[in-house]
């Protein structure tokens, strides 16, 4: 009788159990497919431009007595190098913000600093299309956090921004303080007035390697791992990374990333992510 008690008793929490240790499987399954399809991926991006590199080489030995062809080869193989160093730099960048605990070099990093220096870095792309690129609300705002990836995040999200907009239009950045449930943060927000994201993308936007339009992002140097970065590094500060956009209109992208000399309430990272 008393078995039957205890085993009564034992039989629910022995259930539950196992059904932990299969999510558990589920999961590290699933992580092991998120895996094996970025290799998958890095492979694809990779074999793209060092097949055309190869094939273009051999164009260029064919056409040794035509100078003009050899030109034009040797240019396109420039093309094909920057796009393969860019994947590649990016590559790093991702292995870094995932294996380097950004809070263990954190310190106050000043607002205005990081969009300046985001600025800087588009200032040329921004040029060529006559777009203007403005800033506002930075000034006394700091951030805590990891000065490098910081950068980097904002610096991908002023890219883009710049990148999938039409010629004379504007982009915005602007800067503020909010106190909400999620604690006391910083809010820096983004604005294009480009081609905007469908409702159906906006979710994978943040996937790396996903990119709505393959060719475009490729002729602007795009690799797909751009926004992949901001969202774990937002993630990892303790903040998060959304978007709005209209189609055709534009998009917004907002960073929340926490207050330099706000009390922290929670631990920050891996608590939250978008
Ligand atoms: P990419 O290197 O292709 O720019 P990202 O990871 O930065 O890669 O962005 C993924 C995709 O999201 C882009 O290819 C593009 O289709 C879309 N996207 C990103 N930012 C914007 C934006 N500001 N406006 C419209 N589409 C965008």
């Amino acid at each position: 009788g008393e078995a039957l008690a205890v085993s009564a008793r034992v039989a629910p929490l022995g259930s539950r159990l196992v059904l932990l240790l299969v999510e558990d499987l589920t999961e590290a399954r699933r992580i092991e497919a998120v895996r094996r399809d970025f290799v998958a991926n890095v492979s694809h991006e990779l074999k793209t431009p060092v097949g055309a590199l190869s094939l273009l080489s051999e164009a260029v030995l064919d056409a040794k007595d035509d100078p003009e062809a050899v030109e034009r080869f040797a240019g396109r193989m420039q093309v094909e190098a920057t796009r393969l160093t860019s994947l590649v730099q990016e590559l790093i960048d991702l292995s870094r913000v995932q294996n380097d605990d950004p809070l263990e070099d954190a310190e106050p990093v000043r607002v205005d600093e990081l969009v300046a220096e985001a600025m800087d870095r588009c200032r040329h792309a921004a040029g060529t299309k006559q777009i203007t690129m403005a800033a506002g609300g930075a000034a006394d705002l700091r951030v805590w956090g990891h000065r490098g990836q910081l950068a980097a995040a904002l610096g991908n999200l002023v890219e883009n921004a710049v990148n999938y907009s039409p010629s004379r239009t504007r982009v915005g950045i602007a800067a503020r303080r909010v106190q909400a449930a999620g604690g006391d943060l910083i809010e820096i927000a983004v604005t294009d007035q480009g081609i905007g994201i469908s409702e159906k993308d906006k979710e994978r936007v943040f996937e790396r390697f996903y990119r709505v339009d393959p060719a475009r992002s490729r002729a602007t140097g795009g690799t797909g791992l751009g926004l992949a970065i901001v969202k774990h590094v937002a993630a990892s500060h303790g903040g998060e990374v959304t978007v709005w956009s209209s189609e055709g209109q534009g998009s917004t992208f907002t960073l929340r990333l926490p207050r330099a000399g706000a009390s922290l309430d929670r631990t920050p990272g891996r608590s939250r992510i978008p």
